[in-house]
């Protein structure tokens, strides 16, 4: 599990089991449920559609072996459930706004029960950005019923009707799969349900959704131009688990995902011109496009690149960062090729000829 999000699981688990620092531990719950929250956001906002039925870990063993799509779907469905049908004992989210029309999906269970191209076959039905609003609405729901429970409530133990209700609702499937987690939710009190459903269970599923993303932006960059548009080298690019390179569909860079169109500015203007990339314009020194802007501070070191692709060519570029790495620890270019166009292309070609 990534360090940082085991840290603060950690936190807020020893936080909601003592009654002083319940109401703070569900706070940080909050709060830290918002910042896996925006790793789904990116994920919707930047990625191509295919994105979210593809399958790159099909044969593994894990949450990562499913789909975009279907992880987004299982996390909500499951949270929505246990909120409203097991918790509140009222209605769920999914049928107080009919998301299942909207979403498109075939199914109203958690999805444990599909399995391969069944999934794949489900995740290519579903409306994702009707998806996100869904999973966005019960986050907000269950937010709510967080902060309306003290330690006391939260120590509610389930009974007999309980679990006749979750199974009458028809949310958990028959099959072996599914099945086990009426029993499961039911034998824990509400306080078990915030330390799994309601937060391990995310972190479980989106550093699933994280790997897969990452295995996509690799596949997509393989046997693809490493030279971006704008003059960096995608292979050296610290950027690459989000982004497949603004040469293919997955142009998922931070600098594309912020424009409607989700085209890099640098990018879109360079095919509309007929150019290979930025180096072969006449105008990069001046330009202030796109990753070019002036309040970009990677801009001057991009152009630098660009303009010593355009004097010895994209090898030259891909074997002086090969070389600028072994030496230096950086993660942007800019750390080491500053701010001034003409230094920075200066220290590639020292790095280059040295
Ligand atoms: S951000 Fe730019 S350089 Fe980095 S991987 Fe994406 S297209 Fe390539
Ligand atoms: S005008 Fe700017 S963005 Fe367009 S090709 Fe030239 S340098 Fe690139």
């Amino acid at each position: 599990m990534d360090k940082g999000w085991a840290e603060k699981i950690k936190q807020v688990h020893t936080l909601i089991g003592k009654e002083k620092t319940f109401k703070e531990g569900i706070e940080q719950l909050i709060g830290f449920r918002q910042e896996l929250f925006g790793q789904i956001t990116q994920i919707v906002n930047g990625y191509p559609d295919e994105a979210f039925w593809q399958m790159p870990y099909a044969n593994a063993d894990g949450n990562h072996s499913g789909t975009l799509a279907w992880s987004i779907w299982h996390i909500f469905r499951i949270e929505d459930i246990v909120a409203h049908t097991l918790i509140a004992n009222d209605e769920q989210v999914f049928f107080a706004s009919d998301h299942q029309k909207r979403i498109g999906s075939p199914i109203i269970t958690t999805g444990n029960e599909l399995q391969g191209e069944e999934i794949v076959s489900f995740s290519k039905k579903l409306d994702v950005p009707a998806l996100y609003d869904y999973a966005g609405a019960v986050m907000a729901s269950t937010n709510g019923l967080l902060q309306g429970l003290d330690h006391k409530a939260a120590k509610r133990k389930f009974t007999d009707p309980d679990k006749e209700r979750v199974a009458a609702s028809g949310c958990v499937s028959a099959d072996g799969n599914a099945v086990w987690l009426i029993e499961y939710w039911c034998g824990k009190d509400i306080l078990g349900l915030i330390r799994m459903p309601f937060s391990r269970h995310w972190v479980m599923h989106i550093e699933a959704m994280r790997r897969i993303k990452n295995k996509l932006c690799k596949d997509a960059r393989k046997g693809v131009d490493p030279a971006a548009y704008c003059g960096l080298s995608c292979d050296h690019c610290f950027l690459a688990e989000w982004c497949g390179s603004c040469r293919t569909k997955y142009n998922t860079c931070s600098y594309a995902t912020i424009f409607e169109d989700r085209r890099c500015p640098n990018a879109a203007c360079c095919q509309d011109r007929g150019l290979d990339g930025c180096y072969e314009c006449p105008e990069l020194e001046s330009c202030t496009k796109g990753f070019y802007e002036p309040g970009n501070d990677g801009a001057n070191a991009a152009k630098a690149q660009a303009m010593f692709i355009r004097k010895y060519g994209k090898k030259a570029l891909l074997k002086t960062h090969d070389k600028l790495h072994e030496r230096y620890d950086f993660a942007k270019t800019q750390e080491i090729l500053g701010q001034d166009m003409h230094e920075g292309l200066r220290i590639l070609e020292r790095e280059y000829n040295g």
